[in-house]
C-alpha cells in the first residue's frame, strides 16, 4: 500500500481538521461511484471520502467523475472486502484508523434456477454480500465503539425484505445482512454508533446489464426445461419490464446516502416509494401466503397484463415515479 500512496496522488489527500472520513467499498462502479463523487464534492467540504475499489486499473471513470475533488476530497485505495489482508492493509493505512462513515456498498448479484448454480458460486455471494460486509464492520467498528462516535451504512436491497423469484441466492445475503444489522444496531446505539440500511429497488448500474447478460447466456444445466423456459422467457421480460418503468439512477441512491450521511438517519431506508406496499403487503398476512400469491399471479397469470401496465405506467408517469425517493427524514 505504501507504493500506491507513492505512486497515486489521489491517496495521499487527508481529511481535514472538522471534516468526517468516509470510507466506501466497490466505488468503481455504479451507486459506489456516485456515492463517492457526491459526497466528495458536497459544497460545505463536510466529508473527505476514501473511495476504495479492487483493482486501481478501474479508477478512471470515478476520477474522471470527482474532477478536481481527486487528491483534495477524495483519495483512492484498494480494497477488496473478500480478503483480510486487503482490508487489514487498507484501514491501516488510513490515519489513526480513523473511519467517521463506513458505506458497505461492494455487492454481486446472482439470478437463475436453484439447481442449475454450483454452490461454489452462490458461496462467492455470500463471500461477498455478507462475510465482506462482516469484515469490513470487525475491522472499523472497534476503534468506533472505543471513540464513542460512528456511523455504518450497508446497502442492502428491497429484497433483502422480500424475496423475488429466480433471486434466492442474492435474496438470501441481502436477508442474512438484514438480521445481522437488526441485531447489532442495538448494542451499538449504545456506543453511540449508529447503523443503517439502504433499501435500493431496481437502480441502471453495471448489475442490471450483467443480470441480462447473464440471463440470456446461462445455459441452466442441471434445471429441467420448463423451469428454464419459466427463467428466459417468464422472468427476464419481466424483470426488464420493472427496471425499465421502476428502476432509480445511481444518483438517486447517492442522493439518499448523503442526506443520512448529513443527518440522523433512519435505520431502515427504502429509497423506491414504489417498493413500499409491496414490503406492507408481507406483514400484513401473518400467514405468507399472501405475498407468495400475489407474486405468484403477478408472474404466472398477468404475466402479460403486467407487460401492457407496466409499459402503460412507464408513459403516464413521465418519468416522475423514477425519480422521486423517500426523503429519510
Ligand atoms: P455494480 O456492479 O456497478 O457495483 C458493485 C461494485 O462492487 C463494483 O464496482 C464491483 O467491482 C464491486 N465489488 C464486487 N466485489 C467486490 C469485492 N470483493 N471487493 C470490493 N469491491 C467489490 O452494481 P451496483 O448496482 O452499483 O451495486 C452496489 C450495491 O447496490 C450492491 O451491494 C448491490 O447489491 C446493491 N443494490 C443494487 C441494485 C441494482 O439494481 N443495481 C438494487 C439494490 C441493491
Amino acid at each position: 500500500s505504501l507504493y500506491i500512496l507513492l505512486i497515486l496522488p489521489g491517496s495521499t489527500a487527508m481529511a481535514s481538521p472538522g471534516q468526517k472520513v468516509v470510507l466506501i467499498t466497490g466505488c468503481s462502479s455504479g451507486i459506489g461511484l456516485r456515492m463517492a463523487v457526491m459526497l466528495a464534492k458536497d459544497e460545505q467540504k463536510r466529508y473527505h471520502v476514501i473511495a476504495t475499489m479492487r483493482d486501481l486499473k478501474r479508477k478512471d471513470k470515478l476520477v474522471e467523475a470527482a474532477g478536481d475533488t481527486y487528491g483534495k476530497t477524495l483519495s483512492l485505495a484498494v480494497l477488496d472486502v473478500c480478503s483480510d489482508e486487503s482490508v487489514k492493509q487498507c484501514i491501516n493505512g488510513i490515519k489513526d484508523r480513523h473511519v467517521d462513515v463506513l458505506i458497505n456498498n461492494a455487492g454481486i448479484g446472482l439470478v437463475g434456477p436453484v439447481e442449475s448454480i454450483p454452490i461454489e458460486e452462490m458461496k462467492k455471494v455470500f463471500e461477498t454480500n455478507v462475510f465482506g460486509v462482516i469484515r469490513m464492520i470487525k475491522e472499523v467498528m472497534p476503534d468506533m465503539k472505543k471513540r464513542k462516535g460512528g456511523h455504518i451504512i450497508v446497502v442492502s436491497s428491497v429484497m433483502g425484505l422480500q424475496g423475488v423469484v429466480f433471486n434466492d441466492v442474492y435474496a438470501a445475503s441481502k436477508f442474512a445482512m438484514e438480521g445481522f444489522c437488526e441485531s447489532l444496531a442495538v448494542q451499538l446505539l449504545k456506543f453511540n454508533v449508529i447503523l443503517s440500511l439502504i433499501e435500493p429497488g431496481p437502480v441502471h448500474t453495471e448489475f442490471e446489464a450483467k443480470m441480462i447478460q447473464e440471463v440470456k447466456q446461462r445455459e441452466c444445466p442441471g434445471a429441467d426445461p420448463d423451469t428454464v423456459n419459466y427463467f428466459k422467457n417468464v422472468y427476464l421480460p419481466s424483470s426488464i419490464d420493472i427496471f425499465e418503468v421502476l428502476g432509480q439512477t445511481p444518483d438517486d441512491i447517492a442522493k439518499v446516502s448523503t442526506s443520512i450521511v448529513s443527518s440522523r438517519p433512519r435505520f431502515r431506508n427504502l429509497t423506491n416509494p414504489m417498493y413500499t406496499p409491496i414490503v406492507a403487503l408481507k406483514y400484513a398476512d401473518e400467514t405468507g401466503g399472501l405475498s407468495v400469491h400475489a407474486f405468484y399471479h403477478m408472474l404466472f397469470n398477468l404475466g402479460p397484463l403486467m407487460h401492457v401496465s407496466m409499459t402503460a405506467m412507464k408513459y403516464l408517469t413521465c418519468g416522475c415515479l423514477r425519480s422521486r425517493t423517500i426523503s429519510p427524514n
